[in-house]
């Protein structure tokens, strides 16, 4: 059986590992084929597409994108980018430069508590176009300001403590469209994290293309109960571990394994919407 992992995370979003390090892991865990899906980014594409090569895996170029329909939060995958596309670059550049100035009222908003985290030591950690909250915890730590990982979110980052800023998000209809317009597939990411199944027929109807029904999070019952859904919906069915590296306990890459069929559909559904685009 040949297998693959299409959620995955390096530093050039909020994961540790580098593209070579996660190609490395995916290669002794045997997966054929690989797709990043850095937040915001696809800054790693090229080096991830240079190490999977090299390790004789297939590499799917991906990103995650934070989108918002009504008042639900939901995370797009987009998948078999051009990486190269400048409109699309454009876009998520702006993305990028929201994620950098909630870097800043985050830490400003930490040191009006009086706890003396350095601006510049959460970029020099980052080191990335598309840090987030977990790069700040992570300074936090460092710094010795908190206990661990937890702590800093506990104390300051999650939802509805001093240091959490809302992220200005792109639209879901707004994300399905950048992403078709730059030849991919778009994906609604972990829907059993979401708690609201009542957004997928608009987001069908907005042209989603597939849904992930595998994910370290999902239950075996969520994933059954989204491979309904793919079915009802005629939606292509993904999966991924969404491997932040070390960040978070051990690596989860390994713990999701999607048979590599599903990756043979989403060729073929790519392969025939650009057919369709040229013939337009
Ligand atoms: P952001 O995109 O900046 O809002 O950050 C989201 C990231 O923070 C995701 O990768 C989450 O897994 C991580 N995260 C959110 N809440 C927590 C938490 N309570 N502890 C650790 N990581 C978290
Ligand atoms: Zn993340
Ligand atoms: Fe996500
Ligand atoms: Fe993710």
């Amino acid at each position: 059986m040949k297998f693959a992992d299409l959620h995955l995370h390096t530093f050039f979003s909020d994961g540790t590992f580098s593209p070579e390090e996660l190609a490395g892991h995916g290669a002794r865990l045997g997966f054929a084929a690989m797709a990043l899906t850095d937040h915001d980014s696809v800054e790693g594409c090229a080096r991830m597409a240079t190490a999977c090569s090299a390790a004789g895996m297939e590499f799917i170029p991906g990103t995650e994108l934070t989108a918002e329909l009504g008042n639900t939060e939901l995370h797009l995958l987009g998948y078999f980018l051009d990486t190269h596309n400048e409109k699309f670059l454009a876009e998520i550049g702006r993305f990028q430069t929201v994620r950098q100035n909630r870097i800043l009222e985050m830490v400003a908003a930490i040191n009006k508590l009086g706890v003396p985290l350095e601006v510049e030591s959460v970029f020099a950690l980052a080191n990335c176009k598309s840090p987030g909250r977990p790069h700040v915890a992570r300074a936090l730590v460092k710094a010795g300001l908190v206990k661990n990982l937890d702590d800093a979110f506990e104390r300051f980052l999650k939802k509805g403590r001093p240091a959490w800023v809302p992220k200005t998000k792109m639209s879901a209809l707004q994300g399905i469209e950048l992403i078709h317009q730059t030849g991919g597939l778009a994906v609604m990411a972990h829907p059993g994290l979401n708690h609201n199944d009542d957004i997928i027929p608009d987001l069908v109807k907005a042209g989603l293309d597939g849904i992930e029904c595998f994910h370290t999070k999902h239950s075996t019952a969520m994933s059954e109960r989204y491979l309904e859904i793919a079915d009802k919906y005629h939606l292509l069915v993904t999966g991924g571990s969404d491997c932040h590296g070390f960040s978070k306990n051990k690596p989860l890459i390994g713990t999701v394994k999607l048979p590599y069929e599903h990756v043979e559909k989403m060729k073929v559904a790519v392969a025939g919407k650009n057919v369709a685009s040229l013939n337009r």
